[in-house]
């Protein structure tokens, strides 16, 4: 069969190493006689799996024991409730820089818990840049200062980490880069990442947050929304997301065999950067991103005659490159190629792009 390379941008691809474990162990967990799916979650197997899935992340991103991991339920868009309500702490404002779709999201639903300071914003112009943090209004009562490391769906991406004064908790919504490069865990107060673009299955969202910031959260907020109780009960209050922790597991193995982040974000910096050389030497592709701000992650671009849109996908299909094609909202296609993408798929992905090109200019 010829190698199928999907860029979709989540649920997104594993890698196939991680698929296989998994089919291996389908049937039969280390001779446990029962799936992974069929085991109680408080059982010794399950127990384990989720232990060593924690110890392998803590040691990925070298998290000190002050900070607690957390697997929950709900996705990233929960966070976007979640965080305003445990995180507030008796104040009623908060700082968010609104550089896409996902940070606008994030700032639409934390307006029903505070009010919201954007301190800066790439809106009027299309989200195609970050505001420097020398244009940022920041308000000096907020509770926390909220940004999003990787706009998925409009390919910007800090390269930086903002700076948080007076001891005001940085929160990140990392879902579409966290694990793709080193990441200093001690520069934020919380972390979370929805699992199906960077890290494993859908139905699981990872929480990384720093233990003094738990347990005020706002009057009437549900035991489930309370990060305290999932802290306390080491994200067994109710049944977690069994199964995708289990795969979330074994792509941390993954990662720790491929070398740690470090060796990742030297296969991700080499493929975002073979991709944007092909897209901006020709004119007959064109990504509106500024080149500072451009993600490693998500790579959106368009053909100059969009008439040729359908063909290109038809043709990439045929190639065995799918899901290309742009979010809804912004048109034109986006490639995603998150750690699961190899540097060969990026590659067959340039020379199609090329012939296509040669074909149609
Ligand atoms: C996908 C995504 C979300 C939403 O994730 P859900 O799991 O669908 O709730 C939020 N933020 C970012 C940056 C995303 O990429």
């Amino acid at each position: 069969m010829e190698t199928i390379y999907n860029f979709s941008a989540g649920p997104a691809m594993l890698p196939k190493e991680v698929l296989q474990q998994a089919h291996d162990e389908m049937l039969d967990w280390h001779g446990s006689g029962m799936s992974v799916m069929e085991m109680s979650h408080r059982g010794k197997e399950f127990m384990s799996i989720a232990e060593n899935a924690q110890q392998d992340l803590r040691e990925l991103v070298n998290i000190p024991q002050h900070y607690k991991i957390l697997f929950l339920q709900g996705g990233a868009s929960s966070q976007f409730a979640m965080v305003p309500m445990n995180l507030l702490r008796g104040k009623t404002k908060a700082d968010y820089v609104n550089t896409g779709q996902w940070s606008a999201k994030a700032i639409e639903e934390a307006r029903r818990y505070c009010t919201v300071n954007v301190a800066a914003s790439s809106a009027e112009i299309g989200f195609i840049y970050i505001p420097g943090q020398n244009q940022w209004h920041l308000d000096p009562e907020a509770a926390y200062l909220h940004y999003t490391s990787n706009e998925t769906i409009d390919g910007v991406e800090f390269q930086w980490i903002p700076e948080s004064r007076d001891n005001i908790p940085l929160v990140v919504d990392m879902s579409s880069d966290i694990l793709s490069r080193p990441l200093d865990i001690t520069r934020f107060g919380l972390i979370y990442a929805g699992a199906q673009k960077n890290l494993g299955p859908a139905g699981l969202v990872l929480v990384i947050v720093r233990e003094d910031l738990l347990g005020t959260p706002l009057p009437g907020t549900p035991t489930l929304f309370d990060y305290q109780v999932h802290a306390r009960n080491n994200s067994m209050y109710n049944t977690p997301p069994t199964y995708a922790i289990y795969i979330t597991g074994l792509v941390f193995k993954w990662l720790k065999r491929q070398g740690g982040l470090a060796a990742m974000e030297k296969i991700n910096l080499a493929k975002a950067d073979l991709l944007y050389r092909s897209i901006d030497s020709t004119d007959f592709y064109h990504c509106p991103v500024a080149k500072a701000d451009r993600s490693r992650m998500n790579v959106p671009f368009t053909l100059k005659n969009p008439a040729l849109d359908d063909e290109f996908l038809k043709q990439a299909e045929m190639n065995g490159l799918l899901q290309l094609k742009g979010h809804r909202s912004v048109g034109g296609m986006r490639a995603s190629i998150y750690n699961a993408m190899p540097l060969k798929g990026v590659e067959k992905l340039v020379a199609f792009m090329n012939a296509f090109a040669d074909r149609y200019a």
